[in-house]
């Protein structure tokens, strides 16, 4: 079975790198329209030109949009509008992590992680409400944490911030239910992108190679699975929730860590 969003519309935020990459290369190959967006122009159009490669006649629309500006996530909600004629999924994956313990940590970080992890999806989903409420399959789907429910001590600002957004997404499941538009997230573990390739760079000890190295975050932090997740891992994750295949599901966070968690 597909995932049975042909020709449907969805939208990334953070597109570019990363998980919101493969995420956009998965709708891409289910058939999905997709329209998505980064901050740095050079890294959207870099992707843009290797994914129009990679998927000729697909049909895609990259846009420079910063999340915690709601101007700019209302001007690429109108043009996903123009181009597309409205979205049915809106993926909010858009964001980072922010590495320091509580004496580390000033009060402009604190501000600056809620900020981010509340607003990073209330923007965009104020700028698209109207046309994921107008779908008949409307979903808002975002990427979490599981240091939502399991905080680290080392980034004590993003945990609080992502307990915070847990906690809005599933206020959010029942706030929109009855506009048709379902709101689930993932919970994350530790998964190869990015922000793993700028810490490999900034390592103190340069001695170890990519794949030592990950492997040996993964020895020891204890992820049961050994190995850290690959981001076409959580992008299932996050197409199945938005998809017409999660129709009744709602208010729901699914953990794609490896089996991190300690939780029941
Ligand atoms: P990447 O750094 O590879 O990708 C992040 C993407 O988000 C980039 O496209 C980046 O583009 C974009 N972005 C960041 N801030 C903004 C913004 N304000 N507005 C618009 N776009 C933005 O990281 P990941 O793929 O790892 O991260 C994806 C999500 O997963 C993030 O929310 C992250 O916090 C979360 N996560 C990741 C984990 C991991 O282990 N990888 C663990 C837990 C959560 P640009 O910089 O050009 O704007």
């Amino acid at each position: 079975m597909s995932f049975l969003i042909e020709q449907r519309v969805a939208v990334v935020t953070g597109g570019s790198s990363g998980i919101g990459l493969e995420t956009v290369r998965l709708l891409l190959a289910e058939g999905a329209r997709v329209a998505f967006c980064g901050r740095n122009a050079e890294r959207l159009e870099a992707a843009r030109a290797a994914l129009a490669d990679e998927f000729p006649g697909a049909e895609l629309l990259a846009m420079s949009c910063d999340v915690l500006d709601e101007a700019s996530c209302a001007a690429f909600a109108a043009a996903v509008e123009e181009r597309f004629g409205g979205a049915d999924m809106l993926i909010a994956n858009a964001g980072q992590g922010y590495v320091a313990h509580y004496d580390d940590t000033p009060k402009e970080a604190w501000l600056a992680e809620a900020n981010l992890k509340l607003f990073g999806v209330i923007n965009p989903l104020n700028a698209f409400r109207g046309q994921l409420a107008a779908s008949e399959i409307g979903s808002l789907t975002c990427v979490n944490s599981l240091l939502a429910l399991q905080p680290e001590p080392h980034m004590i600002a993003t945990s609080a911030a992502r307990a915070a957004l847990l906690n809005l997404t599933h206020s959010l499941a029942h706030e929109l239910v009855d506009e048709g538009i379902r709101v689930n997230s993932i919970l994350l573990g530790m998964v190869e992108s990015g922000q793993w390739r700028r810490r490999f760079e900034a390592r103190d000890d340069k001695s170890l190679g990519w794949e030592q190295w990950i492997a040996g975050i993964a020895a020891k932090r204890g992820i049961p699975m050994k190995r850290l997740g690959r981001p076409e891992e959580p992008a299932r994750a996050l197409v199945f929730l938005a998809s017409p295949l999660a129709s009744f599901t709602t208010g729901a966070a699914l953990d794609v860590s490896g089996g991190f968690n300690h939780h029941l």
